[in-house]
């Protein structure tokens, strides 16, 4: 799956939008990005977490853990695919933990499995969930990575698309200059 083809998965299902938007935080922005859209779709899902294992390569984990809530589809449909467990960490007393019974035994291979990182830390915090277990982190699988290559960890990353939309303070906006109606994707 080339890069055209991927944009037009998130495309297609209005995960991913140009045009000009209010995003919850204020600001303006020239791009509308929400992964829920094109996840809502298994068959997309499929495809598109079947060209993140491919850019992988020969990694064979034992168990997928993603961070909840984002990342659990994600992670389910990756570790389906490897035949591997999936299994997720989630927030208590705000730091996300591992529940339900779910382990990591040291020495198993581990894929952690994201839908889309910003700045990283949620993905940092199970890269501490792991490695505290004895886990062997092997990749980390996003899809998205919005981080403008900002977020960087111990442990190879790969990700589907790399996307870095412009933001903008209401009254820079240049889109608001230019007249264009403002949209609030979302709300
Ligand atoms: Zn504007």
């Amino acid at each position: 799956m080339d890069t055209a083809a991927i944009t037009d998965e998130f495309a297609a299902s209005q995960a991913l939008r140009e045009g000009h938007f209010e995003l919850r935080s204020g600001l303006h922005s020239n791009q509308f990005f929400q992964c829920a859209l094109v996840l809502q779709h298994p068959a997309r899902t499929t495809r598109l977490c079947q060209a993140l294992i491919a850019k992988a390569g020969t990694v064979q984990p034992d168990v997928v853990i993603a961070p909840a809530l984002g990342g659990v589809t994600v992670g389910y449909e990756i570790g389906r695919q490897y035949g591997a467990r999936a299994i997720f960490a989630e927030k208590q007393e705000g730091r996300l933990v591992l529940r339900r019974g779910f382990t990591i035994t040291p020495g198993e291979r581990v894929v952690i499995a994201e839908d889309v990182i910003t700045r990283g830390g949620r993905v940092q915090e199970v890269v501490d969930i792991v490695t505290a277990h004895g886990g062997q982190i092997e990749a980390i699988l996003v899809l998205v990575n919005r981080s403008g290559g900002q977020a960087r960890f111990d442990h190879p990353l790969y990700s589907l698309l790399e996307i870095t939309p412009q933001t903008w303070e209401p009254a820079e906006c240049p889109l608001c200059r230019q007249g264009l109606p403002l949209e609030h994707p979302g709300s």
